[in-house]
């Protein structure tokens, strides 16, 4: 049988077993760790340097038609203040992030039924006006002719993560109304049209195993995604998962390079969830091969009601106006902030 040592040395040739990575995460210690986060970082650096993308986060709405059993902003949550960004303020939002240098805007929020149209003006109106930024939407599931309208006024990408690949696990997660049938067909629709895709999973979900991670990555490795965003669940006291206790960072982060070793061109942020859990955690995502950070650019009067999970982070480096602190933080493990629009490498 392998060592742990030997495992890790044969993800960092690209080579998967899930036996192996069974083992790996079940067991590994602290020094199998370092080894692990070491050779995802090198992994990254030969393909992206130590250059970390920006992408300007604007959080569109907090109101949602989902009912996800772990976020805040489920339809059945009436404690959860409800907004909605006006066109103007999201454009607004955005002139200010790219005079700061963004060139990726990111509409994310709840998913609702009835701005599709609204979406498609703004996404067209931010490409006139700015035909060097790529815009990434994150907006839920929504039926194949709403992607492709959107796809049409020039969206470049798409966020929507799998949550789990497991079928059972998923219908834990989420109500019957939401089943994992139609997250994974909408994916593939978003891949069909030619979005930049992004899936990924909370770490450390009430009720997932380790062997759900596994069939996670084994999924990821199927779909070829040009995006992974995972970070530790995050419990919620307004939600039916508010009493579980939050992912482990550690097993977040061995994910993390995990995937960086299989997939070595993904984008993979250093998600606000693994920065919220623990203060070091957005450079302890990059030293385990993360290579994007997500500044957020909402209106502040807002930030609050964007309340997915407690004490989210929102403001100092996980804000645009913390990009001087993050550019600090980041000078401190020898990175940088790249402002390049950082699409996926061909
Ligand atoms: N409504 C959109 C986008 C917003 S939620 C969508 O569903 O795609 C973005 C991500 O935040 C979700 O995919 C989920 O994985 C994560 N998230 C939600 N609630 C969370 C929690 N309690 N802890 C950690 N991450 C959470």
């Amino acid at each position: 049988m392998r060592t742990l040592d030997e495992i890790v040395e044969r993800l960092a040739e690209g080579k998967y077993c899930r036996e192996e990575l069974l083992r790996l995460l079940t067991e590994a210690d602290e020094q199998v760790r370092q080894r692990l986060y070491e050779r995802a970082q090198a992994a990254r650096e030969k393909v992206f340097g130590r250059g970390v993308y920006v992408r300007a986060l604007v959080e569109v709405t907090s109101r949602c038609r989902g009912g996800c059993y772990y976020c805040g902003l489920r339809a059945e949550n009436l404690r959860a203040h409800r907004y909605e960004l006006s066109a103007e303020e999201i454009l607004a939002s955005c002139r200010v992030a790219y005079s700061a240098g963004f060139r990726t805007f990111v509409l994310q929020g709840g998913e609702v039924g009835d701005r599709a149209e609204m979406v498609a003006d703004v996404v067209r109106k931010l490409k006139a006006s700015y035909p060097d930024a790529a815009v990434t939407l994150s907006l839920g599931e929504q039926p194949k002719e709403v992607y492709e309208l959107w796809r049409r006024a020039g969206a470049d990408r798409y966020l929507l993560r799998h949550e789990s690949a497991t079928e059972e696990h998923y219908a834990k997660l989420h109500p019957a109304r939401q089943p994992w049938s139609r997250r994974r067909e909408c994916i593939a629709a978003l891949q069909t049209l030619g979005y930049q895709t992004g899936v990924g999973m909370m770490i450390g979900s009430p009720g997932q195993t380790v062997e759900h991670l596994v069939n996670d990555m084994e999924y990821m490795l199927s779909v070829q995604p040009a995006m992974v965003g995972m970070g530790p669940f995050m419990p919620q006291s307004d939600t039916p998962m508010g009493g579980f206790k939050k992912g482990s960072v550690e097993l977040t982060l061995m994910m993390m390079a995990v995937v960086r070793l299989l997939m070595p061109k993904v984008l993979m942020p250093a998600t606000t969830a693994l920065a919220s859990a623990e203060e070091s955690g957005r450079l302890r995502g990059i030293q385990a091969g993360a290579n994007v950070v997500m500044p957020n650019v909402t209106p502040q009067d807002y930030r609050a009601a964007y309340a997915i999970y407690d004490n989210k982070k929102s403001l100092g480096s996980e804000s645009m106006e913390g990009l001087d602190q993050l550019a600090t933080e980041l000078a401190t493990i020898g990175y940088h902030i790249d402002f390049s629009r950082g699409d996926k490498p061909l």
